[in-house]
Formats: structure tokens, sequence, C-alpha cells
């Protein structure tokens, strides 16, 4: 069961989201063959996308997180859309290099540097696009600093996969803090001396604690309210629709070498595996609406 708790404190001065995703990284993972070094990269930020669906408005805006790096994973692609619908793949699903020196997967050695992108598509013409420079590959402190430095909100974001030895997702989920306009110091220094008690996401699963466990921990003292709980689900929108689409730009010439070549065209996607064939007729319908 995959939830999502949205929550504030009865002060009104921090907002909380709080992910299990358990088996939405599964699903997700097994469908791509993930190594696990892979699988701990894509369900982070898998789960990242998902709280981040979870605070859009309108249930057809999407977020997208694009993670490019020079490591071998090659990149880390996640997107969500306000319905609770979450898809996402690595590039190089076979990525395999040695843990860290304390036993732990090496997702930022796998990522290596790069940047780390949010794309926010709320039907208008242009998305909102905000970048930034990764500053540890790890993923949830780049989003940290993503929303301080692209979006000015000071935030707290963690995330934890946990791959078990026959490569199936073990535990899985995140939690993500923001501070709202006017939180006093006090609020300020209770969530730090929290956040300093805490063990991590997937200790805090491994030790028997739900979403509703680790929202009191990390809101301890400030009486978090549950606003909202949601059920991120794999739903990937592709469709053969959006592939003539994106014929429609190739190009009159590249399309009528199609044509011409006479060979059905396959067309992959990446986020859910499905194929698409447009053999030579329908290439020269597309052709004769250019
Ligand atoms: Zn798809």
């Amino acid at each position: 069961m995959n939830r999502i708790l949205r929550a504030t404190t009865k002060n009104q001065e921090v907002r909380a989201f709080v992910a299990e995703t358990r088996d939405l990284v599964n699903k997700i993972t097994q469908m791509h063959q993930t190594t696990p070094v892979a699988s701990a990269a894509l369900g982070r930020t898998l789960t990242a996308a998902a709280i981040m669906g979870v605070m859009l408005k309108g249930a057809k805006d999407q977020i997208t997180i694009n993670i490019k790096g020079e490591g071998p994973i090659g990149g880390i692609m996640a997107r969500a859309n306000g319905n609770g619908e979450v898809s996402g793949y690595v590039i190089n699903p076979l990525v395999d290099i040695s843990t860290k020196t304390n036993g732990k997967l090496d997702v930022s050695g796998a990522i290596g540097p790069g940047k780390l992108t949010v794309i926010r598509d709320f039907g208008l013409k242009e998305p909102y696009v905000g970048q930034i420079d990764l500053v540890s590959g790890e993923i949830a402190d780049d989003l940290t600093y993503y929303y301080a430095s692209s979006e000015q909100t000071n935030s707290v974001v963690a995330l934890g996969v946990l791959v078990d030895k026959d490569y199936s997702i073990k535990q899985s989920g995140g939690f993500m803090i923001q501070l709202l306009p006017g939180a006093s110091e006090e609020t300020i220094i209770k969530l730090e001396e929290n956040i300093h008690h805490i063990s991590s996401v997937t200790a805090m699963f491994e030790n028997g604690l739900n979403a509703e466990g680790i929202l009191d921990a990390i809101l301890k003292g400030l009486e978090p309210k549950i606003h909202e709980i949601t059920s991120p689900e794999f739903k990937c929108n592709c469709s053969k629709q959006r592939y003539e689409n994106a014929l429609l730009t190739v190009g009159k010439d590249d399309l009528q070498e199609m044509i011409d070549a006479d060979k059905t065209i396959e067309t992959i996607c990446h986020f859910c595996n499905s194929k698409y064939y447009f053999d030579k007729n329908e290439l020269e319908v597309i052709m004769s609406r250019l």
C-alpha cells in the first residue's frame, strides 16, 4: 500500500508530507529490472516526485524531476501528477558500482556530478522550470537545496530505499518538511531537535514505524494534524497518439526517409516499456498532416 500524508502543525507554521512508497517503487524497479543502486536512486526520486505531485493543485498538473549526471547511471527521470499517478526510469538500469565503505549503496557515485531539474507543468503554454547543480548526489539534500535556492523555501527532505537480498524493495519512503511564512524561532529549534533525534527513514520503517509514526517523530511537540491521505500508484500516460504527435515534429525529410525505407517504425516509452508501431500507411497519413 502506497500512502502519502499531508499535515500541518497546530500553529500553522510548518507543513509536512510523509510517504510510504514500497509497493510503488517495487513495481517500477521490477519493471525496469534495476540493480540495487539503480533501485535506490530511482526509488528516492520516485518518492520525491510522488510527494511533489501531492503538492500540485490540479489533477492534471504534472511535475517531472530530471537528474542528469556524469556517473554510470546516466540519468534519472520521475514524474507525477496531481492525481497521484507516478512513473519513472533510469537511463542505465544495469549500473553496478561497489557500495560505500559504510556498506551503503553509492547513489551519489552512480549519479556523479551533474544537474537536477524540476519541471512543473500546469497546462499553460510554458512549464515552470527550476534547475540546480547537484550538491550531494544523494537526491534528498539536492532537493533541500533546490527548494532553498529555486523556490526560497526552507525545507528538510529525507528519502530512503532499502533493497532486499532478492532485489525486491524492502522499505521505501520519505518525508518533506517545509517552513511556512512567519515560522517562529521556537518552532525551528523544535524541528531541528526532532530531526537530530530521528534515525534514517528506512531505519524508522524497519523499527516498525508507519507514516503516522514518522510524522509524530518529526513534528514532535508541534501537534501535527493530518489533512489528507493519498495513494500514489504507478501509471504511465503514454499513448500511440503521443508518439504520433512526436513523429509530426521530426520533419518532412526524415519522415519521407522512413516512408521510403518501407519499414515499420518502433517507438518505445522509457517510462513503461510500451511499444508503439507505425507502418508505412500510418506514416503516410502523418506526412499528409504536415
Ligand atoms: Zn509509457
